[in-house]
């Protein structure tokens, strides 16, 4: 149970832990912090919390756990606003979904006696803001921590049994092999759909009706990545840089090869390599990351 939690930012992320983590009963009081004053007022409508305001120094008084949830380009600076406010023994803990960047960006301006556990659900949706949220959003999602070194087990464990608490697996990695990670998991994919969309876009030979008349073609499917907040993606693209550089050259040689295998006519490497993913898509669905349902459960009209 934890007596004041301080969430800074109450969008898709910050309003899905207040939402679970009252429905669950691990905190006492909630305090939000925001940058405008129209999104405090929704989160107040919406009930997320005990105490509102615009200062997020205001917000992590006496708070025994504090959790940015803004995006990754505003760490430094709510890092520097918060820190006096801090009271000493406060865990101090984020959502960012880099975590290089996130060591550098928060840990030197914390004080002495302040504990640092960053953390990144791998949860969420296309949509943004405190209405966006919901409480079982982290359910049966991967939580990882990304303790830097030398952090306090106590700690560890208190987020850890937090993230738990809100329906998360939790893994424990250093952030340089994190960064790695999401990048090919998520950074990558995000880029290309991005791509992909924008490339559609500008096509001058099939016009744009045709794109969104015949999207069930398979694109309309990465029209839901590429609707993902844009300055939220932003910042991730200009934190994670170097990991996602690395594996966007893995990603542009194996498209090289692919190319080749089309120009040639080369069917058993296209074949070889489509039955492999399709391999991938079943282990997703075994570790219950994914529903087994056909085209993602689309509702169709026969109920099937
Ligand atoms: P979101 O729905 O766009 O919400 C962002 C929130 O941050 C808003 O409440 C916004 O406030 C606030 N904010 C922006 N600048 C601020 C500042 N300078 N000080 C205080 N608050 C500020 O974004 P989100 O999807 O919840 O993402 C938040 C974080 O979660 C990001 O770091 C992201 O990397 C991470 N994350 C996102 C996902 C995902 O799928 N969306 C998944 C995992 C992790 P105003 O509305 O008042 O401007």
């Amino acid at each position: 149970m934890i007596e004041k939690l301080a969430l800074i930012g109450i969008g898709l992320i910050g309003s899905s832990i207040a939402r679970a983590a009252r429905r669950e009963g691990l905190v006492q009081t909630i305090a939000i912090a925001t940058r405008r004053q129209a999104t405090l007022d929704e989160a107040k409508a919406l009930g997320l919390g005990d105490i509102y305001t615009l200062d997020a120094g205001e917000a992590v008084e006496g708070a025994d756990l504090v959790i940015l949830c803004s995006p990754v380009g505003t760490y430094e600076a709510v890092a520097r606003q918060i820190a006096p406010h801090l009271k000493p023994g406060a865990i101090v803990s984020d959502v960012g979904s880099v975590k290089g960047h996130v060591l550098t960006a928060v840990g030197p301006h914390l004080p002495e006696g302040v504990d640092f556990v960053p953390a990144h659900p791998m949860a969420g949706t296309e949509y943004s803001g405190p209405a966006a949220g919901f409480a079982s959003l982290f359910e049966n999602r991967w939580c990882i921590l990304t303790p830097p070194e030398g952090a306090s087990e106590a700690a560890i464990e208190k987020v850890t049994a937090f993230w738990k608490g809100l329906g998360s697996d939790v893994e424990i990695m250093d952030a340089e092999h994190h960064d790695l990670v999401v990048a090919i998991v998520s950074h990558v994919p995000h880029l290309i759909a991005y791509n992909i969309v924008g490339t559609a876009d500008d096509l001058e030979t099939v016009t744009k009706s045709e794109v969104i008349k015949f999207s069930a073609g398979g694109f309309r499917d990465f029209t839901r990545i590429a609707a993902s907040d844009p300055v939220m993606w932003r910042d991730v693209f200009l934190t994670n840089r170097d990991a996602v550089l690395e594996m966007l050259g893995r990603f542009l040689e194996d498209l090289s090869v692919l190319q080749r295998a089309v120009r040639v006519g080369d069917g058993e490497a296209l074949e070889a390599l489509f039955t492999r993913t399709r391999d991938i898509r079943r282990s997703i669905i075994e570790a219950g990351q994914e529903t087994a349902a056909p085209d993602f459960g689309r509702p169709h009209g026969d109920g099937k």
